[in-house]
């Protein structure tokens, strides 16, 4: 398979170079050439067939051109270790969680797909060549730079350096890749998630650093990472059709740059039969505004206390945009939005509590709060979990008046020591601390 950048000005793109290079030369991101339908049957029987089963079918449909079968099959095998259940909420409304993995968000899912393709590409790269070490560069608002690290960690012949705004993470989120060592460098930067996504951007465009050293994004952008979420979005509606409840199945995801949505659409292109979907907003309502006025308006972000969508200029827009052939309405056809403030959040927190002892964390309650506002007669929803509660503790603590318990997975994190690399947000420094690496 072939990928495309959505820029049209850079050259077609092997799927190696597409996940070593992350970013196309034109800066825009790369697309398959291709969405492979599955056939009926599969969707027929898929209820009978176990996670991996179905995900494996989905990674074929996508790798199977390049990787062989049975590296794909070990990579996908590998990547879910734990389960994503859909659990019951209300009559109508279902909880897809997706923060069994090893640092309770949906992230873990992407991240380890791509850490063992990197793998495979770069065990192969060191076959013929003796630098083949490559260096990943996530910027990161909280959970994707916990992910990646994770994913990664102690894999030979890769260094991760995972850039964050200084004080604008959670204290846990930020234990999980700071107390990391071995081949993960935490960098601190003084601003906000936006200036840490540009310092990322700006090296790979640099001409110095890429002659230096060898670069690659870890970021949704990278094909490796965002594709491999369509796997759950399968099982989602294997398990809602298992329980009879998927004949109008809406999906709602909460969302920030638009990767995990980005995933799900894909999935209906390959056949999935979702009715439609909602992208749930915090008061990021950059998508939310687009589909009312049909232009995208990018600005900066704002602070919430749902930080993982705070999201001003969201990169997979563009993967969105391009799918559905530059076209709004039919954007419009098959997703609609929803935008909540931090009180709105809060309020829903306490709602879904209160009327149903569910405790969501607060980007699950934007998905939860669009489908009991949204969903139609005869309609069922599914919101996906994104994190664990216990990632956003003080805030869901302060919210219920409770005490939230913390995973033990997440509590061995919370007993290391914090190591970054304190940073301002000008390229010229970012870059001079590479060169000297
Ligand atoms: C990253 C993240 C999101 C947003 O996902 P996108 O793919 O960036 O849209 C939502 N919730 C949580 C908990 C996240 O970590």
């Amino acid at each position: 398979m072939k990928y495309y950048s959505t820029n049209g000005k850079a050259p077609i793109a092997t799927l190696e170079k597409a996940v070593v290079k992350g970013l196309a030369e034109d800066k825009g991101l790369y697309m398959p050439e291709r969405i492979k339908t599955l056939p009926q049957e599969f969707f027929d029987n898929i209820q009978n067939l176990s996670f991996q089963e179905i995900a494996y079918t989905v990674a074929d449909a996508f790798f199977g051109e390049d990787v062989p079968a049975e590296d794909l099959k070990k990579i996908v095998y590998d990547t879910l270790a734990f389960d994503c259940p859909c659990v019951k909420v209300t009559d109508s409304i279902y909880s897809l969680e997706l923060f069994h993995g090893p640092t309770l968000a949906f992230k873990d899912v992407g991240a380890r797909f791509m850490a063992r393709l990197l793998q495979y590409y770069t065990r192969k790269a060191s076959e013929t060549s003796k630098n083949s070490l490559v260096n990943v560069l996530v910027a990161t608002s909280g959970d994707t730079g916990s992910a990646v690290a994770n994913g990664f960690l102690g894999v030979d012949g890769i260094h991760v350096y995972v850039l964050y705004p200084k004080g604008k993470v959670s204290p846990i989120q930020e234990c999980q890749f700071t107390t990391l060592g071995q081949n993960i460098t935490a960098v601190e930067v003084d601003g906000v998630f936006d200036d840490c996504q540009a310092l990322v951007k700006n090296a790979f465009m640099d001409a110095d650093l890429n002659a230096h050293m060898k670069l690659t994004s870890a970021n949704s952008i990278n094909v490796a990472r965002f594709l491999p979420q369509a796997f759950y979005y399968f099982y989602a509606y294997a398990q809602m059709k298992k329980k009879g409840l998927a004949d109008q199945l809406v999906v709602c995801v909460p969302s920030g740059n638009f990767g995990n949505i980005c995933s799900a659409l894909f999935g209906k292109k390959m056949g999935l039969p979702i009715k439609r979907f909602i992208a749930a907003n915090n008061a990021n309502d950059i998508f939310f505004n687009y589909l009312q006025t049909g232009k995208y308006e990018p600005k900066a972000s704002v602070q919430t206390i749902a930080n993982a969508m705070d999201v001003g200029d969201p990169s997979n827009f563009a993967r969105v945009y391009e799918l559905y052939g530059k076209s709004h309405e039919a954007i419009c056809a098959d997703i609609s939005g929803a935008t909540y403030k931090d009180e709105q959040i809060a309020e829903t927190i306490r709602e879904v509590k209160a009327e149903t002892g569910y405790v969501c964390d607060p980007h699950g309650a934007c998905g939860y709060r669009a489908l009991k506002e949204g969903l139609k007669a005869g309609e069922v929803g599914v919101f996906l979990e994104t994190a664990h509660p216990a990632k956003f503790k003080s805030t869901v603590d302060g919210i219920l008046g409770a005490d939230i318990e913390i995973p033990a997975k997440l509590q061995a994190f919370m007993k290391g020591t914090k190591q970054s690399v304190p940073m301002n947000k000008d390229f010229a420094s970012f870059k001079q601390f590479l060169m000297e690496q």
